[in-house]
């Protein structure tokens, strides 16, 4: 190899390198770039880890994949394709997700150095925390566009993963998705939501009927039916009662995807329903039913190329001519899957696309929301992100410069470092941190007690939202156990239908109230959590809970002001002030399948110091503080926004819906289209 000439590599680190072995985590943009580099520079022996296949909208920038290997598996793949240049590597890949339990912390503990390529929070926040007790050191790296980062996490030593709450996720409460949207997003997330429904894995969080447990609504419906008032909404709802049980894929299916039949029930019945739901509209604009008849079709006199233009916003027929064409294919490929299999939106995918585009309109026609090109409801709907080839390729030569350092045990030389948009005044594009950032010792999880606050309405969030959206969505665990410190009562069990008659119940009933103190437990993660319960009185559209690491941020805001204006000049070094009460910009997530990005830069927010070249990270991180985790509660993100600051660091918000290639297997619903739009 070029890397074992004498003179390229110093044969101390020649001799490390030979001795050395290497986890890398993804298979995508970076983790391509990474084995290749790897491989280049003479490691032994490496194992690489993906569940993902690969996509044509990857080879734009993935070079160990080619057109020949589209719906291959990326770990394989990548493997074969490394060992052409060096076939003496020995390379183990695997086709699976770093969270299943095969990979417990023995199977982190085999290797030198863990290099994370991954696309989405929730892997990363577990390989840390796998890191975290396997003791291994772990570069974390990501890219968003013309920005990248790469860190190291060290146990002990710097800051982990999670030391720094990410960025607030944009969410909607699910009242107003199903009840009252207000601006298109609602009606996208809406849209995407029936898609799943008709089509795709349901989550009931998903479900697109009218909501009558809606506070604001609540009242009037038990009046107007003698508190009976869930079984108006559908007399063809079995005795359960409930609408948010009706199986919207059987009777879909029963149906035959019949184009007017659904069109009635989603633009029609559902929406006369909401209108007789009257408080909702004592000071909104009521929405207008539309029946299928009304809107003449002629479907045969329809010029359909109106569909390819993306810009174009589509009238109320069209809409209708292109959720009735969609209909059509999505059965087709729904039936061509096993029985049981679903499909999975994905915005590269011609009819999926179409058909959420239609749909998030037509419900823009009925509540007078703007309506959306289908190029708009793209980048809306599709979490998208730049990934750009060049980024992915600095970014991995980086992540590959550490792992040289950790492994001569040059630990403290391992700054995190930024990769600019722009070359900074002294014309440096990579921009390495002033230190290395301690951890924060309010870390909810590498601290040695992790405790956290949750604010949160007592009297109502359930137990198994508690589990879902807290536990597992928001604090990472996968099979969480928890118990009424005080009282040692069981709340929830990992065991399988030990606790399941808890699910229903509201926290006040179990009486979790403020002040209670939880112990929850992940056994697979080796994480142990105290989380003191904060009661609050929740209004509509008011977040439904809040995680707080940082018992300071209990404290009134001005008081946090404060305290971020007399400690603005230090570098992160303060305890009293850690990078928990801040959200630390940081890139959290990349998504290797994205073409295309949205950034909304935040140029004028006043908060961000114009100095802010001289300033440190840490400084500029305070000033922009927001103090805020939120979570992603019911209803689901699907906007992802970006904020540059001072093009040093990116801060991306985003939603936990997207399917990163660790989360989830794909099923494609079919070819995806190739147009790949350029950024430049
Ligand atoms: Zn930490």
């Amino acid at each position: 190899m070029a890397a074992f000439l004498d003179g390229v590599l110093p044969a101390t680190l020649q001799e490390k390198i030979k001795s050395s072995k290497l986890l890398v985590v993804g298979a995508g943009g970076i983790g391509c770039e990474i084995l290749k580099n790897l491989v280049l520079s003479g490691f032994p022996e490496i194992e690489i880890i993906d569940l993902d296949t690969i996509d044509l909208s990857n080879l734009n920038r993935q070079f160990l994949f080619h057109r020949e290997h589209v719906g291959k598996s990326k770990s394989q793949v990548a493997r074969e394709s490394a060992l052409q240049f060096n076939p003496d590597v020995k390379i183990k890949a695997y086709h699976d997700s770093i969270m299943a339990t095969d990979y417990g912390v023995n199977f982190f503990k085999k290797f030198d150095v863990v290099l994370n390529a991954l696309d989405n929070r929730a892997a990363r926040n577990h390989v840390n925390r796998m890191c975290l007790n396997a003791e291994v050191p772990l570069i974390e790296s990501g890219t968003a566009g013309y920005n990248g980062q790469v860190e190291l996490i060290k146990k002990g030593l710097t800051q982990c993963y999670e030391c720094t709450p990410k960025a607030t996720q944009k969410s909607f409460p699910g009242c107003t998705i199903r009840n009252t949207p207000s601006e298109p997003i609602h009606c996208i997330v809406w849209a995407k939501h029936l898609f799943n429904q008709l089509f795709g894995e349901t989550v009931d969080d998903e479900d697109i009927s009218p909501d009558v447990a809606d506070p604001e609504a609540k009242s009037e419906v038990e009046e107007s039916s003698n508190g009976d008032g869930e079984k108006k909404i559908d007399e063809t709802v079995p005795d359960d009662g409930n609408v948010v049980r009706v199986n919207t894929r059987q009777w879909a299916k029963d149906n035959n995807y019949d184009a007017a039949t659904l069109f009635n029930k989603f633009f029609y019945d559902d929406i006369k329903y909401l209108l007789s739901m009257s408080n909702l509209w004592k000071t909104r604009k009521p929405p207008t039913p539309i029946k299928w008849d009304s809107i003449l079709l002629k479907q045969d006199e329809l010029d359909t190329s109106f569909v390819r233009q993306y810009h174009k916003i589509w009238s109320l027929a069209e809409c209708a001519v292109v959720f009735s064409d969609c209909l059509k294919n999505l059965k087709v490929n729904l039936e061509k899957l096993e029985e049981g299999d679903s499909l999975v939106w994905d915005k590269d995918d011609q009819p999926a696309m179409d058909f959420v585009a239609a749909c998030a309109n037509i419900r823009g026609y009925i509540f007078d929301i703007l309506r959306k090109s289908r190029f708009e409801v793209k980048s809306m709907a599709g979490n998208i992100i730049p990934a750009i080839a060049t980024t992915n390729a600095i970014t991995a030569g980086v992540v590959v410069l550490q792992t040289f350092k950790v492994l001569q045990n040059e630990l403290d030389k391992c700054k995190s470092v930024y990769m600019r948009l722009r070359p900074n005044p002294r014309q440096q594009l990579l921009v390495p941190e002033k230190f290395l950032t301690p951890p924060n010792p309010n870390c909810y999880v590498c601290a040695a007690d992790p405790a956290i606050h949750l604010r949160v309405d007592t009297k109502k969030m359930h137990i198994k939202e508690f589990r879902d959206e807290v536990l597992i969505k928001t604090l990472n665990m996968v099979n969480p156990d928890v118990i009424v410190d005080a009282k040692g009562v069981v709340v929830i069990s990992s065991e399988e239908g030990e606790t399941e008659c808890n699910e229903g119940k509201l926290l006040s009933d179990m009486d979790i109230v403020d002040g209670v103190l939880l112990k929850c437990d992940d056994f697979f993660q080796n994480y142990e959590l105290s989380i003191i319960i904060v009661h609050m009185d929740a209004e509509r559209d008011d977040t439904m809970f809040e995680v707080i690491a940082d018992p300071n941020q209990l404290k009134p805001k001005e008081e946090n002001a404060e305290n971020v204006k007399s400690t603005g000049k230090d570098n992160g070094n303060d305890a009293s002030d850690g990078p928990s009460t801040s959200k630390k910009a940081r890139i959290n997530d990349v998504d290797d399948d994205d073409d295309l990005c949205v950034i909304e830069d935040d140029d004028d927010d006043p908060s961000i110091p114009r100095n802010a070249e001289n300033a440190t990270a840490e400084e500029v991180i305070k000033a922009t503080d927001k103090l805020r985790v939120q979570s992603p509660e019911k209803s689901v993100a699907t906007k992802r926004k970006t904020t540059t600051i001072d093009d040093d660091i990116t801060e991306i918000l985003d939603s936990d819906d997207e399917d990163g290639p660790t989360q989830s297997k794909r099923t494609r619903t079919s070819e995806p289209e190739t147009g790949i739009i350029n950024i430049d």
